[in-house]
């Protein structure tokens, strides 16, 4: 058996035996049950991440690699190769390494807060400008949202005649943007969060973030592999991040992220949507007006708003690349934009 795999076994065992009994002792949501929908492929990707996403991201960081010393008109053969990835020489490699730890914990948690955002199609604009009006439609309980005003003619047309609960995918005009978040949209799907959940990342969420992050490691002139060094660390908190209580950190909330800060990002009620980007400093939310964790609130309702995610982990392999023309799709203008 391969060592990964056993490694991931052995891990998942040991994690499920803490995180259960976490989440029955202080459980956010009384009564969730432990085999949720969706249990099932979550598993799976416990195994799937680190064999293929991990992998899949390495490899795309060494074609980054190659391509950047391409375009230094260097020659790319497995010696620069192996030298762009030790680093070079630089004032920041003279720092102790706890410093150097630091720094590249702030920095990554920093471009990886920005490719949240992109993910979200937030890159520049915090969030919506739109006003929305929410009305209970009869008999389902369940709430369909459209523009006050009748100034996005066809989008505004649109959303009444929708069917109820399909609710707002995000209003993403751009293809880019609007595909980044089928991309990322796999990662918010589950409907009943908990430590399991965490680990619903499509591949490519985690490659293009990976190449991003390694970017300014590479022009600072500093090994890729300190990323490496850090990303089981970030990896591990994240993991407590999805699980099913209501930590807040009290004073500590501004400082490091918790489970309330990152519930709330994915939350499906209107008030918490597209906030909370950061895995660890909730100072970037603070700096750059993402920040929203309500005193004495917690969030109810979870997953993307549409719902329309397929349970099996292929299903959700091709979502990205699913052609959708119903008025459902994130191409759609699902908002009312300004
Ligand atoms: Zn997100
Ligand atoms: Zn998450």
């Amino acid at each position: 058996m391969d060592r990964t795999l056993i490694a991931a076994v052995i891990a998942f065992t040991l994690l499920a035996l803490g995180f259960i009994a976490i989440e029955r002792l202080w459980p956010a949501v009384r009564g969730q049950r432990l085999l949720r929908d969706g249990w099932k492929t979550d598993a799976v990707y416990w195994l799937f991440t680190p064999i293929v996403s991990k992998n899949l991201a390495r490899l795309g960081i060494g074609v980054m690699l190659a391509a950047l010393l391409l375009i230094s008109g260097a020659k790319v053969n497995r010696e620069n190769i192996e030298a762009a990835i030790a680093g070079r020489d630089t004032w920041f490699s003279t720092w102790p390494i706890w410093v150097q730890a630091l720094s590249v914990l702030v920095l990554s948690d920093f471009t990886a807060y920005w490719m949240h955002r992109a993910f979200h199609g937030r890159l520049f604009q915090a969030s919506e400008r739109s006003q929305f009006r929410s009305a209970e439609r009869a008999g389902q309980g369940s709430r369909a949202e459209a523009c006050l005003e009748d100034t996005c003619g066809e989008a505004n047309a649109a959303l009444r005649s929708s069917p109820p609960e399909i609710g707002r995918e995000r209003g993403l005009k751009q293809p880019l943007t609007g595909w980044l978040w089928r991309v990322h949209a796999v990662h918010h799907s589950s409907r009943e969060l908990d430590w399991l959940a965490s680990v619903r990342l499509h591949p490519l969420n985690e490659l293009i973030t990976r190449m991003v992050q390694v970017l300014p490691f590479y022009f600072l002139g500093f090994s890729p592999l300190v990323l490496a060094g850090v990303a089981p660390f970030l990896s591990l908190y994240a993991i407590l991040l999805h699980a099913n209580v209501n930590w807040s950190f009290g004073p500590l909330r501004y400082v490091i992220a918790s489970p309330l800060f990152h519930r709330w990002h994915h939350t499906s009620e209107e008030e918490g949507l597209d906030k909370n980007f950061a895995g660890l400093l909730p100072i970037w939310d603070l700096l750059f007006g993402t920040w929203h964790m309500p005193q004495g609130k917690h969030p109810q309702k979870f997953g993307i708003v549409g719902n329309d995610m397929p349970q099996s982990l292929w299903g959700q392999m091709m979502y990205p690349f699913r052609v959708n023309r119903s008025p459902t799709s994130a191409s759609f203008p699902r908002q009312c934009h300004r």
